[in-house]
């Protein structure tokens, strides 16, 4: 039986990971995979993670089962982080496995609800989106985001597009900080997204998996809680992987917004079934250090000021390439990787240029040409910068 499986073509980021390692250059750079990286080049473990994590380890008695939706504590503090305040009488949510997990249940919901449903997701997006809607036979289309030319958003595109969906259907926006491309809507964008889905009735389902990487705690999550007071309806799978620097942990939520305490309940249920299908009870070492972070003053400020710091991180990084680009081209073509957010951002090259930059510079980004900001240090941006002049970028 097992001969007959099919092979699965690998991860491409997970294969550009094994090239990079086998890459004896000195020198070289890895803009490729998507964890935060210190300027020393260490994804490290945050401090109030460390000191969550002895408090647990002192107070904690039992590893006995949590319940089916993962701890109300765990799930009320990150739902009051990503909302600002909790809509109760609208409110449903479930720990996840990871942002992975929500947005895998998510999609499952959603059918569950209208077998039927078509999902309209960005393009280009995260690409396991999509390899998670073809694995489960989830019908999808994609509508138009990535301006080549400004390497902004194509918005009157992406407004045309998502227009396209109707009631039953899902429509897929990253709350902040789009991987792949760096690119985000302003907040009157987005009043006019909402506009466009109350209109339709399609229900948006918001991936928010780089709260605080952008603009900050709060105003990373402006979008997803305008979307949440305008809409009758609301899907969000939030992780706690990069802001909380717990990629391995395996940490999520996922939220549902209803319109009726009824659709709530229904909602509420279904998501628990969904958890217990799949994998029973939700992890809950990594919630737990959420939880006990968010609910505890001083962890919590000290969490932020860290987030914080990993945040200027990168913001001072994309200053300091789009200066030395500025210099070396004499133009001011890369100051998108200025308005860029996040930790990604698509410099536009083609395939071409991209393994130029492999061959003849030892810097390994994604196909596309996302590079990872947080790759870099202050002595790597100005090797960078000149590569992608040489590489004809
Ligand atoms: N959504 C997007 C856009 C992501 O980039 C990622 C992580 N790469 C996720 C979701 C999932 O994150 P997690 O590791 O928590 O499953």
């Amino acid at each position: 039986m097992l001969t007959d499986l099919k092979a699965q073509s690998p991860d491409k980021i997970l294969m550009l990971i094994e090239e990079f390692k086998a890459d004896t250059r000195q020198g070289k750079i890895d803009l490729g995979v998507g964890v935060y990286k210190d300027p020393q080049g260490v994804t490290p473990v945050m401090r109030a993670v460390k000191a969550a994590e002895q408090r647990i380890w002192e107070t904690q008695t039992t590893k006995a089962y949590t319940g089916l939706a993962g701890e109300p504590d765990y799930r009320n503090a990150l739902a009051t982080m990503v909302l600002g305040d909790l809509p109760a009488d609208r409110l449903a949510s479930v720990a996840s496995v990871g942002g992975t997990g929500a947005i895998r249940q998510a999609l499952e919901l959603a059918r569950l609800a209208n077998p039927g449903v078509r999902v309209f997701v960005s393009n280009p997006t995260w690409p396991n989106h999509l390899s998670i809607m073809a694995f489960m036979g989830l019908p999808y289309t994609e509508y138009r985001y990535f301006d080549a030319e400004t390497r902004g958003v194509d918005f009157d595109g992406m407004k045309a597009d998502i227009a396209q969906a109707g009631k039953g259907d899902v429509v897929l926006l990253h709350g902040c900080c789009h991987n792949p491309t760096g690119a985000n809507l302003t907040l009157e964008q987005w009043s006019e997204v909402v506009a466009i889905l109350q209109k339709s009735g399609a229900i948006p389902l918001i991936d928010l998996a780089y709260q605080g990487f952008g603009d900050g705690l709060d105003a990373d999550a402006e979008a997803t809680r305008l979307v949440a007071r305008s809409l009758p309806e609301v899907l969000i799978a939030a992780s706690c992987s990069k802001n909380f620097g717990i990629y391995r942990e395996r940490t999520g939520i996922l939220i549902a917004l209803a319109d009726t305490t009824k659709g709530r309940d229904l909602a509420q249920g279904s998501m628990a079934f969904l958890n217990r299908q799949n994998f029973s009870f939700p992890p809950d070492h990594g919630a737990r250090i959420v939880s006990t972070i968010l609910m505890d003053d001083a962890l919590r400020a000290d969490w932020a000021a860290e987030l914080e710091e990993v945040r200027n991180t990168m913001l001072g990084l994309r200053d300091q390439l789009a200066a030395e680009l500025r210099d070396l081209s004499g133009s001011d073509r890369f100051d998108f990787i200025r308005h860029h957010r996040g930790m990604f951002s698509r410099l536009g090259a083609t395939p071409e240029q991209v393994q130029r930059l492999k061959t003849d510079a030892a810097i390994y980004m994604v196909g596309d040409s996302r590079l990872n900001i947080a790759g870099l240090n202050r002595d790597t941006v100005p090797v960078l910068a000149r590569a992608i002049i040489d590489a004809g970028i």
